[in-house]
């Protein structure tokens, strides 16, 4: 396993119970799927630059020590792997943005109307393996450890989205911590909001964003399985206008790493 001597010394280098979880980062869509899209081709690429958390894999998973990676191979617009699989279940799915969405982020038509049929083929393409893969990586570090954190990994936009119900103007922090009322500790939440503050950010908790993610076999049911969400503000590693990092996106990134190894290591110490 390779390491990276620096990461070591800043205490990101995370131990083989923490699953990272990265649903957003990917910008494929399947050739098979893009007939169903209404968009001119000028149009997705658009709104892949606003609906993608771009670069959170090389941000977050890159030499991270022994922490298993899970990231979701197609674009959220393809599915999103962070929803229910249910819209009975899923909040969003009110406004067009269940696990198969509707509309863009401007709340305008994404895809032409899907069959039953078709919903199924996408959910089993790629929304139900993706899960298999989360729910085998969470059993085997309960197996092996005794526990598991799930470190679900994202980013946001420096102002909001149409479709999201926040305040376009409102200032944004930094760092948003989402937490779970069940999986997410009061010291997981202390120790990542004293990293990130201490690294000289502003930290959210549960805002813009709110919520972790956790397998669905283990939600509110096990205790051994932690979790607490991530969420980076755009601004700071990337041209939010064309999706291109930063100069200095690598040593972020590497502060991002440092933060969340300290957090997990002060957190469970
Ligand atoms: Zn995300």
């Amino acid at each position: 396993m390779e390491r990276n001597a620096s990461d070591e010394v800043c205490g990101s280098s995370l131990p083989p119970w923490v699953v990272m979880h990265i649903p957003h980062d990917s910008t494929s869509i399947p050739p098979e799927v893009r007939p169903q899209f209404l968009l001119t081709d000028a149009a997705l690429v658009a709104e892949l630059n606003r609906m993608t958390d771009h670069l959170t894999h090389a941000m977050f998973a890159t030499r991270n020590g022994d922490a298993v990676v899970v990231r979701a191979p197609v674009s959220r617009l393809v599915v999103d792997v962070e929803r229910f699989a249910n819209d009975e279940d899923e909040p969003m799915a009110s406004r067009g943005m269940g696990a198969i969405y509707s509309v863009t982020s401007s709340l305008a038509p994404l895809r032409r109307p899907l069959s039953d049929d078709e919903r199924v083929s996408l959910m089993n393409a790629w929304y139900h393996p993706h899960h298999e893969r989360l729910e085998l990586a969470v059993a085997a570090a309960v197996e092996q450890h005794g526990q598991c954190l799930v470190l679900d990994c994202h980013s946001f936009p420096s102002r909001a989205l149409p479709y999201e119900q926040d305040e376009a103007s409102l200032h944004r922090p930094d760092i948003c911590i989402g937490t779970d009322a069940f999986h997410t500790t009061d010291a997981l939440v202390d120790a990542f909001t004293h990293a990130f503050s201490e690294a000289g950010w502003t930290v959210g908790i549960n805002q813009p964003f709110s919520g972790a993610l956790v397998p669905a076999s283990r939600h509110l049911r096990d205790h051994r399985v932690r979790a607490v969400m991530v969420e980076v503000n755009r601004r700071l590693y990337m041209h939010e206008e064309d999706a291109t990092p930063k100069p200095d996106f690598d040593d972020i990134a590497a502060r991002i790493r440092a933060c969340c190894g300290k957090a997990i290591t002060d957190a469970f110490s």
